[in-house]
């Protein structure tokens, strides 16, 4: 049989791509090479599935600091409100969390996943999983068609490439599509790790010293070689066996990888602010002013009072104190030194882990190529590309999967035109 639209890919982009060709009565095909649909969706948001995020336009296209911009004339089609509605009126109850982050009431990915594949078999879509693509095929300037592994040819108009980034390749994005791109005469930009945790040699990290201290509430900052600083995230981390990771370290990473890139050193500074709502002269004579009260006893007992244990014998190691040291024999200059570094306890990184371990895949398709209207290419009529695959990535909230959703609806509803 031939088809008007075939999706490759049944993640959260081909999916709603599937959903919206459908519904504008093409016949259409969805293809996945896993044996299941939604498996990347189905661990996002720690397995509760993030499905949105429920803030302003501008708010949210600014949480997608790779080229949120393209994503104007999609989110007109569809956007994070039309996807609150869509799944309402599916009956699926959502609830808004902080940061406005949208998930289902039962809190359960599975509830998302079910009720989009079940969406797509209602409107008649067909379904083929563990049917991996081997190529896109093309004809004087057109889509032909579509390859499988096994080798058998599927004829249609339009193909939408819903393949993924290449992160977590065990969910089935193994960066396939990039090929297929590239075959039809696209870009692809380079592709880097984003939203991964950082890799650190700093003899507390190798030393395992603070290896599974949470920080609440703190500010992370990345500085670039010149010393200027790049970004700063607020909220909270962890330190690992190799590293930093947790939701500021993640949201600074792709920045890391930039300013690393930039650099040539092999290594770039993040630093932790602990005390992000006191300015250093705060900090300073706060801090100084409860060692005063308790002269004889030790600064590291003191300083308990206003700092997690764990990272004080570092900061008096960086401030060049001795951890018995008392208030009577300190310094004013190492008090202060001992200030600066509670505002900014430095961490020298040089890297991230794998694109692999990374939750989102930054670089894809190039935009320059793309139709921002239709999803459509540029260079090949009846190609479209939604998802990961493009040049698009945000922070985890929610703001991937709405892109992905937006992106994968407009491609879906002009594939079908
Ligand atoms: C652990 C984790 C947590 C996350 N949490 C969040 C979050 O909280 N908020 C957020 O916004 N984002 C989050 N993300 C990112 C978000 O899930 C993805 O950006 C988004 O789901 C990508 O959707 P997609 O449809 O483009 O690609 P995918 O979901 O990766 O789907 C691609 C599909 O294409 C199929 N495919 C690939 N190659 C072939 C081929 N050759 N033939 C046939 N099929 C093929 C794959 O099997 C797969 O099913 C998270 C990611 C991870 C890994």
């Amino acid at each position: 049989m031939n088809y008007d639209v075939i999706v490759i890919g049944g993640g959260s982009a081909g999916l709603m791509a599937a959903i919206a060709a459908s519904k504008r009565r093409a016949s259409v095909l969805l293809l996945d090479k896993g044996d299941k649909l939604g498996r990347k969706l189905g661990i996002s948001g720690g397995g509760r599935c993030n499905v949105t995020n429920n803030k302003d336009l501008d708010e949210l296209i600014r949480h997608i600091p790779g080229n949120g911009r393209f994503l104007h004339s999609s989110l007109a089609n569809f956007n994070n409100k039309d996807i609150i509605a869509f799944f309402e009126n599916l009956g699926i109850r959502l609830k808004e969390e902080d940061n406005g982050r949208m998930f289902p009431v039962t809190d359960r990915a599975k509830t998302v996943v079910d009720t989009l594949i079940g969406q797509v078999r209602k409107q008649g879509v067909d379904i083929r999983v563990n049917a991996p693509v081997d190529t896109v095929l093309y004809e004087d300037g057109r889509v032909a068609g579509v390859r499988l592994r096994s080798g058998e040819t599927l004829v249609c108009r339009s193909v939408i490439v819903a393949s993924g980034g290449k992160s977590v390749p065990q969910t089935g994005s193994t960066g396939d599509g990039y090929a297929w791109a590239e075959k039809a005469g696209h870009t692809i930009t380079e592709l880097f790790p984003t939203e991964v945790p950082l890799t650190s040699n700093e003899p507390f990290i190798t030393s395992k010293e603070l290896q599974g201290l949470s920080l609440r509430d703190v500010a992370l900052s990345v500085w670039n070689a010149k010393g200027k600083r790049v970004v700063e995230h607020r909220g909270d981390m962890i330190f690992t066996h190799f590293g930093l990771s947790g939701p500021i370290a993640l949201r600074c990473s792709q920045f890391v990888v930039k300013a690393l890139k930039a650099s040539g050193t092999g290594n770039v500074e993040v630093a932790i602010d602990l005390m992000p709502d006191k300015s250093p002269d705060e900090v300073y004579s706060e801090t100084l002013k409860l060692a005063e009260l308790e002269p004889k006893k030790a600064v590291k007992n003191v300083l308990k009072a206003c700092l997690p244990e764990k990272m004080i014998p570092p900061l008096l190691r960086g401030a060049e104190l001795a951890e018995t040291v008392t208030y009577d024999n300190v310094p004013r200059q190492a008090w202060s030194r001992l200030a600066g570094l509670i505002k900014r306890f430095p961490v020298r990184v040089y890297g991230t882990l794998s694109i692999e371990d990374a939750f989102v895949t930054g670089g894809g398709v190039n935009l320059k190529e793309i139709d921002p209207k239709t999803m459509e290419s540029k260079l090949t009529k009846g190609l479209y590309f939604c998802g990961e695959v493009l040049d698009i990535h945000g922070y985890t909230g929610g703001y991937n999967i709405t892109a992905a959703f937006s992106t994968g609806y407009t491609a879906g509803m002009h594939a079908a035109e």
